[in-house]
């Protein structure tokens, strides 16, 4: 047996953890490119410890995943994914509140349907962004509106050797869609957050953005969002790639979409990552002849 396998038959000995070996993941990320590989579905802190030690023991790598809404997947997968799950009650929000403990697996919508029903001020700026509360302040995430920067005090972090810190946020820690305390093997378990206050005026804002993104970007295809990052404020990718005329390119079922250059949408099965990468790379090529300096990429592979 080896230690791969041990590790793995520990795993199944609990029940706050869930493996599943050599599955198909392409559903776990919004892009679903085809790929294969193991996965730990993890329902509690102690058993997020207990992995990490055995994966570092094991000298096994290992990357977290929130909704996969950002991140690309290869065909086949050489280090262990890992999804929280950690519990979480909504009715924490029955009780008003400046700061709000929130655990890193939660998927922020239920922040911009809880700023609806509330008023709550400050969480507009996450409408429609389909990602956990850990991906969002991992990347950094936003809209038109500002980024979830914003709204985080602090947040707790667990690393590779299963050590728990809190890190208190400051204006240095993050910038555009990047983190600065973060480092190798860490994964953030939860945050703090806090809100602007009670605006009456927050739910039309949000209705209305949400109705604004679904008549500019393809909401219905398989996509990553956004592929690049803007690195002119005057010309955003999706623009030049407008401009420039790469609105339906393709590679195999990936299509540079026709509403919106800078998502790229999967119309089929068959795609990998090394097909995404042609594509990617044939647009900062030819990017090149436009701008001078090239397109940087938002997604992470
Ligand atoms: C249709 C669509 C629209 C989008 N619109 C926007 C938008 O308006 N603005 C915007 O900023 N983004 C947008 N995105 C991109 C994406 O939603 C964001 O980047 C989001 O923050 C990713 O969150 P996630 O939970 O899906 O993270 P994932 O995609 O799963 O992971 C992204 C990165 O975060 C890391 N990560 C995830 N969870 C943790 C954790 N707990 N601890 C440490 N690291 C972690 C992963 O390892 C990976 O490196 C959009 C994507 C789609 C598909």
């Amino acid at each position: 047996m080896n230690s791969l396998d041990l590790f793995f038959q520990e795993l199944s000995l609990r029940e706050d953890c869930s493996l599943k070996k050599n599955i198909d993941l392409s559903a776990m990320s919004t892009m679903r490119l085809s790929s294969l590989g193991h996965m730990i579905e993890v329902y509690s802190i102690p058993c997020l410890q207990f992995v990490l030690k055995s994966l570092k023991k094991y000298n096994q790598s290992y990357q977290v995943i929130g909704r996969g809404s950002n991140l690309l997947l290869p065909s086949e997968l050489n280090h262990i994914l890992i999804q929280l799950k950690l519990p979480f009650d909504p009715k924490i929000f029955e009780e008003k509140s400046d700061f709000y403990h929130l655990p890193a697996s939660m998927s922020i919508s239920v922040l911009t349907a809880k700023a609806i029903q509330h008023n709550i001020k400050g969480w507009e700026i996450l409408t429609g962004i389909p990602a956990s509360l850990g991906g969002a302040i991992y990347m950094n995430a936003g809209t038109k509106f500002g980024e979830i920067s914003q709204l985080i005090d602090s947040v707790q972090i667990m690393n590779s050797a299963g050590v728990i810190r809190e890190e208190k946020m400051t204006s240095k820690s993050f910038s555009y869609r990047k983190n600065h305390f973060t480092r190798e093997g860490d994964i953030i378990l939860s945050a703090v957050l806090r809100h602007l206050g009670q605006d009456s005026s927050v739910a039309t804002v949000i209705k209305n953005y949400a109705q604004y993104r679904k008549q500019t970007q393809p909401l219905g295809s398989a996509n990553c969002g956004c592929v690049f990052k803007n690195i002119d404020k005057n010309l955003p990718a999706g623009k030049l790639i407008d401009i420039i005329g790469l609105k339906g390119l393709s590679q195999k079922d990936l299509v540079v979409s026709s509403l919106h250059g800078n998502f790229i949408e999967n119309k089929g099965q068959a795609s990998q990552l090394e097909d995404f990468q042609l594509l990617i790379d044939k647009i900062k090529r030819v990017s090149l002849d436009y701008i001078d300096q090239p397109l940087e990429l938002e997604v992470q592979l």
